[in-house]
């Protein structure tokens, strides 16, 4: 096994925009890592950096502490798991298993071993004798990681491997992936689109945007503590809220009303004209399911509600708010950029599902000022 270190890695194919920039990143051995982003953020990219199938046009790509730039990726000692799993068609469960090991010229003693062991750790022995148009998509991703395992690789390297898969499936092999990787503790980097991969199967999280990281974190604290505007809106579903607010004197104006913020959190962002305040869903509730004690450290306002969607153990309620039209004019012009996230003008707010708000009437709803993040609109900073 070994640890990953990408030292400012740079990829430039032509004169273009670089598809990865600068990007530096530590993988401890052992460690689960989640690269995630939206389509052409460069994440694919990164990983074929890894495993040698691109070149580096500047940086130094470093496992179990040998600078590999120059090697081969036969040389590398990584296992890819592809989106098609790249099983051949003509041989055996136990063959595509052994493949590595025929192709390396192990004795056979030896293969038989190494596949028995891994069919065993993958619940695959009883289907050794069949061929891959015989098993179900999560078995065959399961063959397609044994050829990994047998392998003895320092690391695994996976390529968006779920989205070819149904969503109950993937539901299924995401969680036997997680469970293996944690079994076996092989380094992992896992490449992926999908927000929910990224935030069940890792340690940790890598967000990158346009071939640049935005951060690296565990799950909880992108959720909790996205340290700017895209994080925000990219982690989260429905996504984050964001409305925009004057702040004065640590009291934020938003269209719902004032909302005094947390003194640990942002007392010294000091007064600005224009921020763009983040609010996750399950940071309101119904104010009428609040406890008294709690609503102390938030604030209440009173809202239209256009349509609501019940989900059996909670519900989504859809406020629409106005906001001034200089003051949107104002936001298009300082954050060009991230016009989408700036300016929904509804939130969508998680309440009980116990709750009597309807659609069409005015409800009353209570706010969690210790859960409202404020952002630089021009810059996209978290300043909470
Ligand atoms: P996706 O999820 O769509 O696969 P990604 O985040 O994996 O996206 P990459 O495939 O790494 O993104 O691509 C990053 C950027 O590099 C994109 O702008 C892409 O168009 C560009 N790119 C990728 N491969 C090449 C290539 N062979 N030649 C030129 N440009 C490329």
């Amino acid at each position: 096994m070994a640890s990953v270190e990408m030292k400012n890695i740079v990829k430039k194919y032509g004169d273009g925009f670089p598809a990865v920039n600068d990007v530096s990143l530590d993988i401890a051995d052992g460690e689960f890592m989640i690269l995630v982003g939206p389509s052409g953020c460069g994440k694919s990219t990164l990983l074929r950096m890894v495993v040698g199938l691109e070149d580096i046009t500047s940086g130094d790509m470093i496992i179990g502490g040998t600078r590999v730039n120059d090697k081969a990726p036969r040389e590398r000692n990584l296992s890819m798991v592809f989106q098609n799993y790249a099983l051949y068609p003509h041989l055996s469960v136990f063959e595509n298993i052994a493949f590595p090991l025929r192709l390396a010229k192990t004795p056979e003693a030896e293969v038989q071993e190494k596949v028995r062991a891994a069919a065993d750790v993958l619940e695959l022995h009883e289907h050794l004798d069949r061929k891959p148009a015989n098993l179900s998509g999560g078995q065959r991703q399961r063959v397609a990681m044994g050829r990994a395992i047998v392998r003895d690789a320092d690391a695994f390297l996976f390529d968006e491997p779920l989205s070819n898969l149904d969503a109950k499936l993937r539901g299924q092999m995401r969680t036997e992936i997680a469970r293996l990787q944690r079994r076996l503790g092989i380094t992992t980097i896992y490449v992926t689109h999908d927000q929910t991969e990224a935030m069940t199967l890792g340690d940790r999280v890598c967000v990158l945007r346009r071939g640049v990281i935005q951060q690296v974190a565990s799950p909880r604290e992108l959720y909790e503590q996205p340290v700017n505007l895209f994080v925000a809106g990219f982690i989260g579903s429905p996504p984050m809220n964001f409305l925009p607010a004057k702040l004065r004197n640590g009291t934020l104006a938003t269209p719902f009303g004032d909302i005094t913020l947390d003194p640990k959190r942002g007392a010294d962002i000091g007064d600005r004209d224009l921020v763009l305040v983040g609010i996750r869903p399950e940071a309101f509730d119904d104010a009428s399911l609040v406890d008294e004690a709690k609503k102390p450290y938030g604030s209440t306002f009173r809202a239209r509600v256009d349509v609501t969607e019940w989900l059996g153990d909670s519900q989504f309620a859809y406020i629409p708010y106005e906001a001034p039209e200089e003051v949107v004019e104002q936001l298009k012009e300082l954050s060009r950029e991230l016009d989408s996230e700036a300016l929904r003008t509804q939130a969508v707010v998680s309440i009980d599902s116990t709750s009597r708000i309807r659609a069409g009437r005015e409800a009353e709803f209570w706010l969690d000022a210790r859960k409202v993040h404020v952002f630089d609109p021009a810059t996209g900073e978290n300043l909470t």
